[in-house]
């Protein structure tokens, strides 16, 4: 409070009884920390690929070769897998009437191919495709054993992710039957063989991210936000963006979402101006792991001016606290002596999630107000905040302490002195910060204090000597931007 007569202090004895045990009631705010989805399903199956075959050894076709072709089979980075080609290459005569044919190749043969001399024909490759590079990462090991239960496996490790590609080699053997010009395949091919990734370990995907350009908005401020990967290095793809407003609130009359997230389409990065608070999402895939996040943002009619933004003094919850304690205040009875000055404190919790309280007390009068929290403390407090519910000039009751100075005097709020709040509202601003600090180690806080007309703020920077000209005071009706606050 400040008057417009004597200067009383009287604000400071809430400090002294702040330990002494009252008979109070607790109006209390919580903010309700947002859960993120569950982590996206991560598939373990790997795959199989069937390996195609040519029908003949034509000369034209290599002698049956497979180039690397693609098998739709994805490694993630990082992951561990059993690489299997198992099955077999028939391979039989062909018809060609031609006397030169000797189909010495006839059989069946494994993924190592068949052994002729340094030649594995047939013989089945694998290869890693990553983002940057196509590396053949196997072959068999174990060349040169033919036979129908030719199997090959190995254990392995991708570091950078990627598609298995597959590849088989030809076999030679095509004739010209004594004809100048022309080839015959001496051989008809079949296969049942079979390229198959178990993945044994999938590393987590690297989650996606979401920044905001801020976390707290007026209404129809345009908030910036961008996707990404954390840690970096993934590849990001988006499939929209989702705003869901908070329930509960209601856009002020007029007020219009001038961009809104549909348009953000599949980009990385998205405007949007918020009417309410809400939860912004974006939905994608991180290494095509679905993956999604969202970053919840505070949206208050009439902010604070953006260059300057008080996060504290435009969280809903403080907006919904400061209120009811005006609300609570009787401040319209007009006998004068039924008002009551309510306040409390707004506490940061582990979670950095807020908690707001009013701490009512039987002693509190139309002037003063004891704000005792319980002990052990909700939190580390950040900010006081009480109401003077009087008008500028408005004469003080007889049950404001400060009426007992000098009775013989009339006592009036001073809505104007020093910006606001008065001596005894610093003071007691000072008292709770070195008494916070004391006791839990509580950095300096700001304090709020609100009249009929305006809210008034001492910035934490705040001292003995600057406090008479450091107050920002914020109009409740705020002509300039046509809105009102708390
Ligand atoms: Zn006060």
């Amino acid at each position: 409070m400040s008057f417009k007569k004597p200067v009383f202090n009287f604000g400071r004895v809430a400090v002294t009884i702040l330990l002494v045990s009252c008979q109070r009631e607790q109006v209390t705010g919580v903010d309700v920390p947002r859960k993120a989805p569950p982590m996206a399903h991560r598939d373990l199956s790997g795959g199989s690929f069937p390996i195609p075959i040519q029908a003949t050894n034509a000369e034209a076709t290599g002698g049956g070769e497979i180039g690397f072709i693609p098998t739709g089979i994805i490694l993630p980075a990082n992951s561990r897998y059993v690489l299997s080609v198992s099955g077999t290459v028939q391979v039989s005569a062909a018809s060609v009437p031609c006397e030169f044919n000797s189909f010495g190749y006839v059989g069946e043969y494994g993924p190592n191919g068949i052994n002729d001399g340094g030649f594995h024909q047939l013989e089945v490759s694998v290869a890693l495709q990553g983002p940057l590079s196509t590396s053949i990462v196997t072959h068999p090991t174990n060349k040169g054993t033919p036979g129908p239960t030719s199997i090959y496996t190995d254990t392995l490790s991708s570091f950078g992710g990627g598609e298995i590609l597959v590849a088989r080699g030809g076999i030679a053997g095509g004739t010209n039957c004594g004809q100048a010009g022309v080839s015959y395949p001496a051989y008809n091919l079949s296969s049942s063989q079979i390229v198959s990734v178990v993945l044994t370990y999938v590393p987590p995907p690297p989650p996606m991210t979401i920044g905001a350009s801020t976390r707290y908005a007026g209404v129809g401020d345009t908030v910036s936000y961008g996707a990404g990967v954390a840690p970096p290095g993934g590849s990001l793809s988006i499939s929209r963006w989702r705003w869901v407003p908070d329930t509960g609130y209601s856009a002020p009359p007029g007020a219009i979402e001038k961009l809104s997230d549909a348009q953000c389409g599949t980009q990385t990065a998205c405007n949007h101006t918020p009417l309410v608070p809400g939860t912004m999402w974006v939905i994608g895939a991180v290494n095509g792991n679905p993956d999604s996040a969202s970053v919840h943002v505070n949206v208050v009619p009439c902010a604070t001016p953006i260059a300057t933004r008080d996060t504290i003094l435009d969280h809903p919850l403080v907006r919904k606290l400061l209120r009811q304690a005006w609300d609570s205040s009787h401040y319209t009875d007009p006998i004068t002596s039924n008002r009551r000055e309510r306040g409390g404190y707004v506490w940061r919790l582990p979670d950095g999630t807020y908690q707001v309280n009013i701490y009512t007390a039987s002693g509190d009068t139309p002037c003063t107000t004891a704000m005792t929290p319980p002990s052990p403390f909700p939190g580390v407090p950040i900010a006081a905040f009480h109401v003077h519910p009087f008008k500028h000039l408005e004469i003080l009751p007889s049950n404001c302490p400060i009426q007992n100075r000098n009775p013989a005097l009339s006592y009036g709020y001073d809505a104007l002195k020093y910006g606001g709040p008065s001596g005894d509202d610093f003071g007691r601003l000072k008292g709770d910060n070195d008494y916070f600090n004391s006791l839990i180690g509580a950095p300096p806080f700001q304090g709020y204090v609100m009249d009929d007309k305006n809210i008034y703020r001492f910035p934490p920077t705040t001292t003995t000597s600057n406090w008479k000209t450091n107050v920002v005071t914020y109009p409740r009706n705020d002509a300039v931007h046509g809105c009102v606050r708390p």
